[in-house]
């Protein structure tokens, strides 16, 4: 069977079996030391195996891909074709986002006495997972770049660290042929042992996706479920559009890519995303989807994809944007069309700092709430649903990034695989 097939099937089995033991074996010790002993620890050593390649992955690829590229007029035009792209589609989603909400109204649904439950319930969390909260300033674009790269690399700063493999890589195309050509060998070994690995990891995806998916299938609660089902479902009505729509026909129309075809390429990449919940633990299989399926121009996909794994994120607008508009309609907060349109742009702009990890747009999504005079402890209300949300959510996600690196490709006059 192929790969992607099995994880696919893993994906499927893991979560059958997940809702089948909830069904039967309710909140039985037994169940939960399963989860905790095996299908977790599965899960995460998969999750682990991600996350392990990924500085490596963004400093070799993104310094190789912008030494590749040569000179400076060729890494600006394509830097700036994927930014523009990434900024517009991501404005898109936030705004169909709004619209959602405007016309569905889930917050004007939600009795009381549930917001006053949930409020109760998930204030501790909200507080944890909120931290010291974010701000937004001059500062956050003056540590875009680095004190340190190593420190960026440890804390898990990808900007800091794409900022400086950037710069690595444009002061490598200034160096004499001679000069440059031991380090470049020795980047494109790092990125091909680098790549080895990523197959590894994949090898082991059946079993690590249906570990997670397991996992959460059996410790989701569905009573939160049912309590916010008129708001769940119109995220997941959002992102869907997000994906299948805007996504699909972008690829089919801009890109010459069929519908299915896409879709069908990008399987295992979008199982990855939805079990890992994270951008980043998704770009090892993003940037060998793009070589291998779409034969996207090495130096292309390696530019663009650990820049969109960061900066990219439709689904995170759509949902920041989607999940404001619901909480003002539950606090009964009326938001105008120019607070609105705040929303838009704080959504684009929270999209982009937010961490590509499970939940990294929460923190980010209390500032734009107190922006717009909505309550920031309202966040409470949906944390009992966000991890699916979150699964969901990083599927267009990526999806978008992908997109982005055919698209460039295309535009850049690249020769991509377009058939099977
Ligand atoms: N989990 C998302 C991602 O990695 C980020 C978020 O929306 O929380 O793409």
């Amino acid at each position: 069977m192929k790969l992607h097939n099995k994880i696919l099937l893993g994906l499927v089995l893991g979560a059958g079996a997940g809702i089948v033991s909830k069904l039967v074996f309710g909140e039985a010790p037994e169940l939960l030391w399963i989860v905790e002993n095996v299908a977790t620890p599965v899960g995460q050593v998969f999750l682990r195996m991600l996350f392990m390649i990924v500085v490596p992955l963004i400093f070799g690829s993104v310094t190789l891909g912008v030494a590749s590229l040569g000179d400076l007029t060729r890494i600006g035009r394509i830097g700036g074709k994927a930014m523009g792209f990434f900024f517009l589609t991501t404005a898109f989603a936030a705004a169909i986002g709004l619209t959602l909400v405007n016309v569905i109204g889930p917050g004007r649904q939600l009795a009381p006495e549930v917001r006053t439950q949930l409020l109760e319930e998930y204030s501790g969390e909200a507080t944890a997972r909120v931290g010291g909260g974010a701000v937004f300033g001059v500062e956050t674009f003056v540590n875009i770049v680095p004190r340190n790269p190593v420190d960026s690399a440890a804390r898990g700063d990808m900007l800091g660290l794409i900022f400086f493999s950037l710069t690595f890589g444009i002061a490598l195309t200034q160096l004499s042929k001679e000069r440059a050509q031991p380090i470049m060998a020795v980047l494109e070994g790092l990125v091909d042992v680098v790549t080895r690995i990523i197959g590894y990891a994949m090898k082991i995806a059946p079993y690590g996706v249906a570990g997670l998916i397991f996992g959460v299938t059996v410790r989701f609660g569905a009573e939160v479920l049912q309590s916010l089902a008129l708001y769940v479902i119109t995220v997941m009505l959002g992102l869907a559009i997000q994906l299948f729509g805007v996504t699909g026909m972008i690829a089919r129309f801009f890109v010459g890519i069929p519908y299915g075809r896409f879709f069908g390429k990008c399987r295992s990449l979008m199982v990855t995303a939805f079990s890992t919940s994270s951008s980043n633990a998704s770009l090892p299989e993003n940037i060998r989807t793009a070589e291998e399926q779409f034969a996207v121009p090495r130096e292309i996909a390696s530019f663009v994809l650990p820049l969109g794994a960061t900066m990219n994120m439709n689904g995170t607008a759509l949902f920041e944007g989607m999940t404001v508009l619901f909480l003002a309609q539950v606090f009964g907060v009326e938001l105008s069309l120019t607070s609105q349109v705040i929303v838009i742009v704080m959504s684009v702009i929270t999209a982009v700092g937010a961490a590509g990890v499970p939940g990294g747009s929460i923190p980010l999504l209390v500032l734009i709430l107190e922006t717009v005079g909505v309550p920031g402890e309202g966040i409470a209300l949906i944390l009992g649903v966000d991890r699916i949300l979150d699964m969901s959510r990083t599927v267009p996600n990526v999806m978008g990034d992908q997109l982005t690196a055919l698209v460039v490709a295309r535009s850049e006059g690249a020769a991509l695989r377009l058939d099977d």
